[in-house]
């Protein structure tokens, strides 16, 4: 962590930044069921559902593109974003810093 191009409180702050990221990202897709479920026993209708799918979506397309955008503080590359591909790993695809640097010291 010495040749890091940050100092280590940013270093720190965005990689807990990235970690806040994907527990919204997690929480968005395991929401996705329950949410569905309350809204049919609310109103289980077509349009009731529809809207709260469509609301669904939008918050995921949201917490999707704040993940993907988050950056990697060692190399400067987004964290989970390699060329085209979007995978949320535990490590950076780029010098495979794990997301918990930080915390171990
Ligand atoms: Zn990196």
């Amino acid at each position: 962590m010495d040749n890091s191009p940050v100092d280590q409180v940013t270093y720190v702050t965005v990689l807990q930044k990235t970690r806040r990221r994907r527990k919204y990202f997690f929480a968005t897709m395991l929401v996705y069921i329950p949410a569905l479920l309350i809204t049919y026993k609310i109103s289980p209708t077509n349009r009731a559902m529809g809207t709260v799918f469509g609301i669904w979506v939008v918050i995921l397309i949201f917490v999707t593109f704040l993940v993907a955008l988050s950056k990697c503080p060692r190399c400067g590359n987004y964290f989970h974003l390699h060329g085209m591909s979007l995978l949320i790993l535990r490590k950076c695809l780029h010098c495979q810093l794990h997301i918990t640097t930080d915390k171990i010291t």
